[in-house]
């Protein structure tokens, strides 16, 4: 039970304008855990991730990852913020992966990977081509260092996209429905790259609607609508009995 905490939000609260996208959130994610975030189309999946990554500002609460304040604090009268030297910091420490890869069109796959860490934290640049090297092989791509991203299928370039992700070093990896671009016949390559980082113990927070790999890799599964909590559990629990007529009208959409 002495997991340590790596990401707690409290009392969460965001809006864009009038729209309350985030409604009092509580979560905390422990370390090495996989928590898989489902929810309809605008309940605000995207938005939790993008907070903790410090993308946006919280309008409310308290959300800290890595024991440390990320971003914003409004504490009754009392606003705590973050400098912008700060957030940087706290973001190299989370990795995150989107639906869109965005890898630099013009760049090889080599030189992607070791982009961050040579321009941010100013890696020495034989260890970041040895470290780039060595996780394009843990991606399964070793050969394609030198490939340009166009020659390169979806799949692979999401691999690509994770080995740019974990040159950096996070702590904890955020994935946005890295797979809802892809080709069906692609999804699985990513989801295995997943399933491996899950194995050795990364911190993981995954939005998507890929049910099989919450089933067989989530540790807790939390079920988002209308910018609440609505049910949170053991896959087990979620999907065999969900508590919420919400989460059971969902669950059969997706099926
Ligand atoms: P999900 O990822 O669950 O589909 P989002 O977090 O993307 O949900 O969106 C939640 C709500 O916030 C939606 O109503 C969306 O239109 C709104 N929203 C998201 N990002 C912005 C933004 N940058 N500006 C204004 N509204 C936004
Ligand atoms: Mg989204």
């Amino acid at each position: 039970m002495s997991v340590e905490t790596v990401i707690q939000a409290e009392g969460v609260s965001k809006r864009f304008g009038d729209n309350h996208v985030l409604k009092h959130i509580n979560m905390s994610v422990g370390k090495g855990e996989v928590v898989v975030l489902l929810g309809p189309s605008g309940s605000g999946k995207s938005t939790f991730l993008r907070c903790i990554n410090n993308l946006e500002r919280i309008d409310d609460g308290l959300l800290t990852v890595n024991g440390e304040l990320s971003g914003y604090r409004r504490d009754g009268n009392t606003l705590y913020e973050l400098s912008e030297k700060q957030i940087a910091k706290h973001r190299e420490q989370v990795g995150m992966v989107f639906q869109r890869f965005n890898l630099f069109p013009h760049k090889t796959v080599l030189e992607n990977i070791m982009l961050a860490p040579l321009k941010v934290k100013r890696a020495e640049r034989a260890a970041s081509e040895t470290h780039a090297r060595e996780l394009l092989a843990r991606v399964g791509l070793p050969e394609k260092a030198d490939a340009y991203p166009s020659q390169l299928s979806g799949g692979q370039q999401q691999r690509v996209a994770i080995a740019r992700a974990l040159a950096m070093r996070p702590s904890i990896m955020l994935f946005d429905e890295p797979t809802s671009a892809l080709d069906p016949e692609l999804v699985g390559e990513v989801l295995d790259v997943m399933k491996q980082l899950a194995a050795e113990g990364m911190t993981m927070v995954v939005v998507t609607h890929e049910m099989t790999f919450a089933r067989e890799v989530a540790d807790r599964v939390v079920f988002m609508a209308d910018g609440y909590i609505v049910e949170t559990g053991t896959p087990e629990a979620v999907f065999g009995n969900p508590q919420h007529e919400r989460t059971r009208a969902f669950l059969r959409s997706v099926r």
